[in-house]
C-alpha cells in the first residue's frame, strides 16, 4: 500500500525512533502531533505520554503568561523537525464554547512560526479549533490567519458524521471549502468517515483514523484521563480486537457487531472483505482490524482522487446509494437471524450534505 502522508503521535514516536526510516524508506511523509491542545486543561498533566514530553508546559493554557505559551510552541515545533516532520504542525486551542475568543493565541503561535520558520524552512499548518455553534468565530480567526501558513487543519466541537445532521456537517465542510477558496489546503480533523465526501467535494485532506478516532468532542476529552492515557504498565489491554471499518456500509463498527455479522452468513456474504482479509482465518480478521482499516479507507481515497475532478461527486453519489441498498439487505439478514439492526441515519444524512454542498459549489 502506497501511503503519502501519516500524522505520528509525538510522544509515542520520540521513544519509538526506529520507524522514521522505514516511513522515509517508503516514501511516505510524516507530521508529529504532540495533541499540545490538550494542555488546555489541568488534566493533561494527569497523562503520562503528554505530562513526559520534554518541553511540556508547567501550567494549563489559560495560566500560562503568553511569552511561555510562545516558547512552547516553539519548542514544540523545533522538536517535529528534530524527528523528521515534513511540515509543522502548529499547536492551536480549540474553544470549549461559541464565545471563546482565542485572536491572542492565534496570533502569538503565528508571530512564532514566522520566526522558527526563518531557521527551518518547513511548510506551517496552522490548527484552527472551532464550537460547531461558534462558526462566526471560526470564520474571522481564518479570514485574519497569518499568511505564514500554508495549510489549515481544523478540528470542530462536538462533531460526530455517524449522527450529526446535514446542516451540522454542512456547515463545518462550508468552512473547510472557504479554507480552500482562500489557497490554503484544509484537513479535516477526526472527519475520516467523509473522506471520500470531502475528496469528492474539493478538500485536501481528512484525518482517516484506523476504525477509531472518527468523532470528537472537547469536553469529553479535557476530562480525567482515559485508562489509554496511562503509562502502559498498568493497562492490561482484555483482547486485541479493534473496531472495523466496513467499506460496503460506510461505517466501523465494533469488535462485538463485527463478530455477529461473521456469524450471521447472509450479513458476513454482503460486507465480508475480499482484499487484504481474504486469506485470513476470523480471529485473525478481528485481530488485523486496524490495519484493515487502515487499508480500505486509503483505497477508497484514492479511488476518488483517481478521476478527473468532474466526475467525482457522481462517484460518491453512486458509493452512497450503493451503500444504502447494501445497508438495508444488510439489516433484512440481522433481522432475521433474530439479531438488532444496525443504524444507517448516516448514510441519507452524509447523502443529503453531498447533494447540499454540491448544489451550493455549482452555484457559487
Ligand atoms: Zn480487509
Amino acid at each position: 500500500m502506497s501511503l503519502p502522508w501519516v500524522v505520528l503521535d509525538g510522544s509515542w514516536v520520540a521513544s519509538n525512533r526506529d520507524i522514521l526510516p522505514m516511513l522515509r524508506a517508503a516514501g511516505t511523509r510524516y507530521l508529529i502531533d504532540t495533541a499540545a491542545w490538550r494542555f488546555q486543561s489541568d488534566s493533561a498533566f494527569g497523562v503520562a505520554r503528554l505530562a513526559n514530553l520534554p518541553h511540556a508546559p508547567t501550567r494549563s493554557w489559560p495560566e500560562l503568561p503568553i511569552d511561555d505559551f510562545q516558547r512552547f510552541i516553539a519548542d514544540d515545533l523545533r522538536f517535529q523537525a528534530s524527528l523528521g516532520a515534513a511540515a509543522s504542525l502548529v499547536p492551536g486551542l480549540i474553544p470549549a464554547d461559541r464565545s471563546a475568543d482565542l485572536a491572542a493565541h492565534d496570533q502569538a503561535a503565528s508571530s512564532v512560526v514566522e520566526q522558527v520558520c526563518f531557521e527551518q524552512p518547513l511548510p506551517a499548518i496552522a490548527t484552527i479549533g472551532f464550537h460547531t455553534q461558534g462558526l462566526d468565530g471560526a470564520e474571522q480567526r481564518l479570514e485574519s490567519l497569518s499568511s505564514v501558513y500554508s495549510a489549515v487543519y481544523v478540528q470542530p466541537t462536538p462533531i460526530d458524521p455517524y449522527r450529526d445532521s446535514p446542516d451540522k456537517l454542512g456547515n463545518v465542510i462550508m468552512l473547510l471549502q472557504q479554507i480552500q477558496r482562500q489557497g490554503r489546503e484544509a484537513i479535516a480533523g477526526r472527519m475520516g468517515a467523509l473522506t471520500v465526501l470531502l475528496r469528492a467535494l474539493g478538500i485536501a485532506a481528512a484525518d482517516g483514523g484506523m476504525g477509531a478516532g472518527e468523532a470528537f468532542a472537547l469536553n469529553a476529552k479535557l476530562k480525567a484521563p482515559r485508562p489509554s492515557d496511562r503509562p502502559e504498565s498498568s493497562t492490561p489491554r482484555a483482547s486485541n480486537a479493534s473496531r472495523r471499518y466496513l467499506p460496503p456500509i460506510k461505517r466501523s463498527v465494533s469488535p462485538d457487531v463485527v463478530e455477529l455479522i461473521e456469524t450471521t452468513p447472509a450479513a458476513d456474504a454482503l460486507l465480508r472483505c475480499t482484499t487484504c482479509c481474504r486469506f485470513l482465518a476470523p480471529n485473525d480478521r478481528i485481530r488485523r482490524g486496524r490495519e484493515h482499516s487502515l487499508l480500505a479507507r486509503v483505497t477508497e481515497a484514492q479511488q476518488v482522487s483517481s478521476l478527473p475532478p468532474s466526475m467525482r461527486l457522481d462517484h460518491a453519489e453512486r458509493e452512497w446509494q450503493t451503500a444504502r441498498r447494501t445497508a438495508t439487505s444488510l439489516n433484512t439478514a440481522l433481522r432475521e437471524a433474530g439479531h438488532k439492526e444496525l443504524p444507517t441515519e448516516h448514510l441519507d444524512n452524509q447523502l443529503a450534505v453531498l447533494r447540499q454542498r454540491a448544489a451550493r459549489s455549482e452555484a457559487a
